[in-house]
């Protein structure tokens, strides 16, 4: 088991490009259940989001998973709400962050600083495979982050600007807390603070990297994701929570989010990060080139299944998320003149078996 940590905290060392490829896994966080990490004010005054290591069994999804496809849809709630102790489910307003029933109330904020909230946080997950709204998704898979009340409206002490579950795998539907009240007009730092947040639940520790959202660090302007392998930390450098001393928000973030148009986005300073997750799963049937040893076994059709588009038939599921979702896995026409012909075969099977498993769902929801 030491032997094992240590290889993976060298290797993590020496290129943290590696995690991005082969990261199924589940890696226990160093702090035990329950430890809150992080909070209170930053030297500047503002308020810090921190996590709660939480115990939770779900483990990565493999990299063919079904979940790289579905875009994540971040409801942005400002109206708050009661939220009961259980299970994080966003779906259901139950989350291992409080522990008894808490209500948030609603965060009085101007049509015009609400927009700011929203329009940074879009521009922020521009790179990834995500919906942001501010309209309930209601009973489809969806995170909640709450952005409204103070800490003592959930049994947290003053100070602390956010919170979200954490573990080191993929909480799904989860809940996490920015506490817009305490920030007043500083719908950036609500913003940011919201950032770091839903990506605790991505499982991103901090880090002690300025320029990024999952910072304690302030003073260098407006911060955003950074493809950087940084020291994980508050005000000083510790281990990750999940392994190494180093973390790499836009590759962890590639990763579990996928990204929002795999041959549109430029690949960046570190090609093999963010080449990594999103080819593999789109390949199928033919091998992927970094597929590693025991991936090809879950490669073949199933990914495919009509579940994968989140009910198109449900006219819950909000503003023409389904078709958008197609649209960002499977339209890299734009690019593909510089894609290898490997990749485009892959993406036309996958355009075929994508049409046929949506007329699959739309038949059975005629049913
Ligand atoms: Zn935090």
């Amino acid at each position: 088991m030491r032997t094992i940590k240590s290889v993976l905290a060298i290797s993590l060392l020496s290129a943290s490009a590696a995690t991005a490829a082969a990261e199924t896994p589940v890696q226990q966080p160093l702090s035990p259940a329950g430890t809150f990490v992080g909070g209170g004010l930053a030297p500047d005054g503002t308020p810090r989001g921190g996590y709660v290591v939480t115990d939770d069994p779900q483990p990565l999804p493999p990299p063919d998973d079904v979940t790289y496809h579905a875009p994540k849809i971040f409801y942005v709630n400002r109206g708050g709400g009661t939220y009961y102790p259980g299970t994080n489910d966003a779906r259901t307003n139950r989350s291992t962050i409080v522990s008894s029933t808490r209500t948030v109330p609603a965060w009085n904020v101007s049509a015009a600083g609400w927009n700011q909230v929203m329009t940074c946080l879009t521009t922020t997950f521009s790179r990834w495979n995500v919906v942001i709204t501010d309209v309930d998704p209601g009973n489809v898979p969806h995170y909640e982050l709450v952005t409204a009340g103070r800490p003592q409206d959930i049994g947290m002490q003053q100070g602390v600007g956010g919170v979200s579950p954490f573990s080191c795998g993929v909480i799904q539907n989860s809940i996490v807390f920015t506490f817009a009240a305490v920030y007043g007009t500083d719908y950036r730092s609500v913003c940011e603070t919201n950032a770091q947040e839903i990506a605790h639940s991505f499982g991103l520790d901090h880090e002690r990297l300025c320029q990024d959202p999952m910072t304690y660090l302030s003073g260098c302007g407006n911060k955003s994701f950074q493809n950087v392998a940084a020291p994980c930390g508050e005000y000083s450098n510790r281990a990750c929570q999940c392994g190494g001393s180093t973390q790499n928000s836009v590759a962890l973030l590639d990763q579990r989010l996928g990204l929002a148009e795999p041959g549109m986005v430029d690949a960046g300073p570190t090609p093999p990060i963010d080449a990594g997750p999103l080819p593999a799963p789109d390949a199928g049937p033919s091998p992927a080139p970094d597929a590693g040893p025991g991936s090809s076994a879950d490669a073949g059709p199933q990914p495919q299944d009509p579940d994968a588009t989140p009910n198109p038939g449900d006219p819950d599921a909000g503003p023409g998320t389904s078709d958008e979702i197609s649209a960002g896995c499977g339209c890299a026409s734009g690019s593909s003149s510089s894609l290898p012909p490997t990749l485009l075969l892959a993406m036309a099977v996958l355009l075929v078996v994508r049409s046929r498993s949506r007329a699959r769902a739309r038949a059975s929801a005629r049913r």
